[in-house]
């Protein structure tokens, strides 16, 4: 069986074909510029590996679908010998609200659900519907899509942990209440843990630190999340790339005042201007950061103080919510990369009884442990897989 997996922006269009036989990834690539001119950037990697990188007109999503199409099927750049061999096609989807705790099988009935929670996430949510809508267009109505969203993994929270501690008819009126973000990251790699454990999931309580451009934390009791750091939107939790993550509310209005910003401008500049660019000034990319951080800048340094205290911080609470806890999982660019970063934030895991064995932290790229034998907690490494475990759930419910 071969699965498209479609991650539909607003005006971009990622992708990658797996043959589910061995999971393997036929080929992947990125259309950008959608609705603008238009570029693909198409990798075939199955057999000789080929790359198309050319700019090519990409009028509208459905224009996109048919360029991908093409190409995938294609005598120079192909997998496939026709379109009849992308037997599903998996979506992902950032909201899924409080109607989805599961991916499912796209019907009319589902495509308003999605356009439900529009209002929760007005900039991914009319992109991902965009993306569905092209595909069938061009795939026709035979071929099964099949949702799957960046909340549903957290949808196990119970209420104490997703409810605001605001007046309750927000939540009964207009659902406002914590969702979270990168579920189906924090799954992949909590099942993988498990695995490397050799421990049946429902036995174990796991942390894990998705630690990228955006950042967030899942406590993981038995499989299930019980709390994560993202709430109704992916701002809250740590500070991030450029996202400013927790503050205290009454700040918007004392900026707003001072400098006369309108809701949209503060929004702006907590989303895009904050987290450790904010603070350091220098870059959001981590890796700019400990380079600066090297050179001597103390404001950088403060940056990346500040993001290991917070992970920390954070992870330290879902030990003390989930009264204990057996593994904690980095992943995602900085967690998978940054030996630095996860060096310093484990020092604040003594109390656990946590030892980090610095050699293995050095490695990089492979699932790894970098506890050693002794420690009480283990700490690993997974590199995070959303578009296998996109592909892997669409299987299941093709199947
Ligand atoms: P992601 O959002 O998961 O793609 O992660 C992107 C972030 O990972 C960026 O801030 C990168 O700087 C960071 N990153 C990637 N490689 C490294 C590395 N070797 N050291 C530190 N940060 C890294």
């Amino acid at each position: 069986m071969n699965i498209l997996v479609i991650n539909a922006g607003s005006s971009s269009l990622k992708y990658q074909l797996f043959s589910m036989e061995n999971e393997e990834v036929l080929a992947k690539g990125l259309c950008e510029r959608i609705g603008i001119d238009g570029h693909l950037k198409h990798t075939k990697l199955k057999g000789e590996k080929k790359v198309f990188d050319e700019d090519v007109s990409l009028p509208t999503h459905a224009e996109a679908i048919s360029t991908v199409i093409e190409k995938l099927t294609s005598a120079d750049f192909g997998v496939v010998s026709s379109m009849k061999e992308i037997n599903a096609v998996g979506h992902r989807v950032v909201h899924g609200g409080e109607s989805f705790s599961a991916s499912t099988l796209i019907t009319d009935d589902v495509m308003k659900a999605i356009e439900d929670c529009i209002p929760l996430a007005p900039l991914h949510n009319p992109a991902n519907i965009t993306g569905i809508n092209a595909c069938k267009s061009v795939m026709g109505a035979d071929v099964p899509q099949v949702a799957v969203f960046d909340t549903a993994f957290h949808q196990t929270m119970p209420a104490k942990a997703f409810t605001y501690a605001i007046p309750y008819e927000f939540y009964e009126n207009d659902k406002i209440r914590r969702y979270g973000f990168h579920g189906t990251s924090h799954k992949y790699v909590a099942s993988r843990a498990a695995a490397m454990m050799g421990k049946p999931i429902e036995e174990l309580k796991l942390i894990s630190c998705h630690m990228g451009n955006g950042s967030s934390i899942a406590a993981i009791s038995g499989g299930k999340c019980v709390d994560t750091s993202m709430g109704l939107t992916p701002l809250p939790g740590l500070p991030m790339g450029t996202r400013a993550g927790d503050i205290d509310s009454a700040v918007l209005e004392f900026i707003m005042n001072k400098y006369g910003f309108s809701i949209s401008e503060m929004l702006n500049i907590l989303n895009k201007k904050s987290g450790v660019l904010g603070v350091s000034g220098v870059s959001s990319d981590f890796r700019d950061l400990d380079e600066a951080a090297d050179a001597g800048n103390s404001r950088v340094a403060l940056a990346l103080d500040m993001f290991d205290y917070w992970v920390a911080k954070v992870a330290g609470s879902y030990a003390a919510a989930m009264n204990g806890v057996d593994g904690i999982i980095f992943t995602a660019g900085v967690g998978e990369n940054s030996a630095s970063m996860r060096s310093s934030i484990c020092e604040y895991f003594t109390y656990l009884g946590c030892t980090v064995d610095a050699e293995a932290n050095k490695k990089r790229g492979e699932e790894i442990f970098i506890s050693t034998p002794d420690s009480k907690v283990k700490l690993m490494v997974i590199p995070t897989n959303e578009e296998l475990m996109i592909a892997r759930d669409t299987k299941t419910i093709v199947e």
